[in-house]
């Protein structure tokens, strides 16, 4: 039995992880997730095949330009996640008057 695995998952996950570490947003469970939809929304897929639970192929995690690509996608997620958090997000509308939220 052969399942598809979507690397980018993975590999925004662990970028949103990353960049965290240099702000001061909230880093729960549920802004994670927005960010990941966020930039997952903006980045090609990266399925590979699974056999086995084994994942035959890599991530070519040393190409550069993919590692830009995902590092600016995830980036302003985690902007507009971070500035905003725990709203019912909107990808569409792009004058939400803010409220001043705690
Ligand atoms: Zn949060």
């Amino acid at each position: 039995m052969t399942g598809l695995i979507n690397l980018m998952e993975e590999t925004v996950l662990s970028k949103i992880d990353e960049l965290w570490k240099n702000t001061e947003y909230c880093k729960c469970e549920q802004c994670k997730l927005d960010v990941a939809t966020y930039a997952l929304n903006r980045l090609p897929a990266q399925y590979v095949q699974s056999m086995k639970g084994k994942v035959l192929y890599r991530f070519e995690s040393n190409s550069i330009q993919r590692d830009i690509e995902v590092t600016v996608a995830v980036s302003k997620g985690i902007e507009i996640v971070g500035n905003s958090p725990h709203k019912n997000a909107n990808p569409n509308s792009n004058n939400v008057n803010s409220s001043a939220a705690g």
